[in-house]
């Protein structure tokens, strides 16, 4: 794979960061993840201006590429033929001289850049679309700001780790009794045909394919309601399904040992699946 790291594109066995990267000691670092359809970036300006948030609500100084990264994304594509797969971008707060809890001057430690891209050739017709994911619900124990992608991602990894343990494939994390959202995407019910998910704050992270599915749902007369639900709420639900770059739309068939509905992927989730994939191909860059 070729990757691109501060400006030059490399074999990835030649790229390298400093020890002393913040992103490496502290986790004081964003990201994003974008992915591509037929060689395309699905919704790049979204997750172009969300980078740009996070690095802003960190007081990180904005990289020279910036203008760039539609670019860089695309030669990567291209460099490393991606059809279907991922492009994951990372900026960390960079290398100073030496570990210190202060942020470094950003006059003299320029940000790290890195990108790399995932090649993923069943992304789109994932099979696990067809048969639905199981999830547990597990505690909430992150930090308070989630609407910041940030890379600190432990607590994430955990709770796959646990769902997995359970014989799920993820977990919903619950704060003060209301569900806030998955490891690594958001969370919705279906009830009476109305879309029901969490409403925005700091408790989630504002989700790119949410902020579509939910566009492309009011657009085809769909109810939306964003609003907190708890796990029993969820449990009675005619359908549950999840949202991420990485999975578009998944429906969910289990909930902590609770068939959704039949237990087998909804019509609503199904079609709002179709709904994003046909959508938001047509305006892929
Ligand atoms: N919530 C969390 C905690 C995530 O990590 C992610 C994606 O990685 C999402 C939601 C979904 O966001 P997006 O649709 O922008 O991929």
């Amino acid at each position: 794979r070729t990757v691109y790291v501060n400006g030059a594109y490399l074999p990835e066995a030649e790229a390298k960061i400093s020890v002393f990267d913040r992103g490496f000691l502290m986790a004081d670092g964003v990201y994003e993840v974008t992915s591509v359809l037929d060689g395309k970036l699905i919704d790049f300006a979204g997750h172009a201006k969300r980078l740009e948030r996070s690095l802003s609500e960190l007081d990180m100084p904005q990289p020279a590429c910036l203008p760039d990264l539609l670019d860089i994304h695309r030669e990567l594509v291209r460099l490393n033929e991606i059809d279907k797969g991922l492009v994951y971008l990372q900026i960390t707060r960079g290398a100073p001289d030496d570990r210190d809890f202060a942020f470094p001057d950003p006059e003299t430690t320029a940000p790290t850049v890195v990108l790399f891209t995932q090649n993923k050739p069943g992304l789109s017709d994932n099979p696990a679309a067809k048969k639905g994911i199981k999830v547990i619900s597990i505690e909430d124990q992150r930090w308070a700001r989630r609407d910041i992608k940030t890379v600190q991602l432990l607590y994430p990894s955990m709770g796959k780790m646990m769902a997995k343990a359970a014989g799920a494939d993820d977990a919903w994390m619950i704060e003060d009794g209301a569900v806030t959202e998955g490891t690594s995407n958001n969370a919705y019910i279906i009830k009476n045909n109305t879309i029901i998910t969490r409403h925005l704050g700091n408790e989630i992270l504002h989700g790119i394919t949410r902020a579509a599915v939910l566009r492309f749902a009011k657009e085809a007369q769909m109810k939306v309601e964003e609003r907190s639900f708890t796990i029993a709420e969820a449990q009675e639900a005619d359908e549950a399904f999840i949202t991420s770059a990485s999975t578009f739309v998944m429906p969910v068939v289990e909930i902590d040992g609770t068939a959704i509905g039949a237990g087998t992927p909804g019509p609503v989730a199904a079609r709002l699946r179709e709904i994003y994939l046909d959508e938001s191909r047509k305006v892929a860059v």
